[in-house]
């Protein structure tokens, strides 16, 4: 009987051991802390026309459905929320908005209610950062005026600069302005150990980003943003006519590719309601 919890303390230092050295492979860094990764419902997008999502021309005149999700990273050291989602104004009407002509939004579920679940408020979340500054990841932005925002630099210069369109008015981010920022040029190590990273992938906005997460038990996960807006663009390498650099986009989805590959990365593509209905259904998570 003595010797069982010996055997299985060998284990766990075995497994232990082999974590590190995983973790060491893939980032650099020491042991795995526990993450929390929770998809929010934070809208939806129908368009009647996706012809913006292909410039070869293929999506023209076809119709097609979004998500527009929002993600929360609960780490040890803090909490961060990736992209804000379509805004939680749109849900008071449950037949959504018209964004643009063929566009609707619809907002199910407000991003404040989901927060509440998990007894948080807007001012508890620590960290906001973004895929990029366009209106359907940016929605709810303002109400987190006491995060530390982290920036890519060229974006905020891109979306102050307002040029070039497709970028919003600047009211519904208007926060950054008097929040404390960390402006940031490439990459960035959230926490400091590793564990979730910000992966500048430019190309469909000048300051576009990807999310790598190492969680302890599901593994590597990668947040596309909108460097694919579905499964078959990444597949066909799609670059959208809603683009700013196609060269710097084709060479976004190549480093994308490498990082999924390098660290067998369960990629989700935010835009692609399959991707998003395969992870756990708020409130549980992957950890
Ligand atoms: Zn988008």
């Amino acid at each position: 009987m003595q010797i069982l919890p010996t055997l299985h303390g060998i284990g766990r230092a075995f497994l232990a051991m082999a974590t590190l050295t995983f973790a060491t492979l893939a980032h650099g860094a020491g042991a795995s802390p526990d993450i929390r990764l929770y998809a929010l419902d934070c809208g939806h997008l129908h368009f009647q026309d996706m012809r913006m999502f292909d410039d070869s021309g293929a999506l023209d005149g076809k119709h097609g459905d979004m998500s527009a999700p929002c993600f929360l990273i609960v780490h040890p050291k803090g909490i961060l929320l990736w992209d804000t989602g379509l805004g939680d104004a749109i849900a008071a009407d449950p037949d959504g908005v018209e964004l643009a002509p063929g566009i609707r939004a619809t907002v199910p579920v407000t991003l404040v209610s989901q927060l509440a679940k998990l007894g948080l408020k807007p001012s508890d979340i620590d960290y906001l950062a973004f895929s990029h500054w366009h209106e359907d990841h940016t929605g709810n932005a303002n109400l987190f005026g006491k995060a530390i925002w982290i920036l890519q630099r060229k974006e905020l210069a891109a979306a102050t600069g307002h040029t070039p369109p497709p970028f919003e008015p600047l009211p519904p981010v208007s926060a950054w302005r008097n929040a404390r920022k960390r402006i940031i040029d490439g990459d960035a190590d959230v926490f400091g150990d590793g564990t979730v990273r910000l992966l500048l992938m430019p190309g469909h906005t000048p300051g576009h980003q990807v999310l790598e997460i190492h969680l302890a038990h599901a593994g590597n996960v990668l947040l596309s943003g909108d460097l694919y807006h579905s499964r078959e663009n990444r597949q066909l390498r799609r670059v959208p006519r809603v683009n700013t650099n196609r060269a710097a986009t084709l060479a976004s989805m190549d480093r994308f590719e490498a990082i999924a590959k390098r660290d067998r990365a369960r990629v989700v593509i935010q835009h692609d309601p399959r991707d998003i209905a395969l992870l756990p259904k708020f409130p549980d998570y992957l950890h």
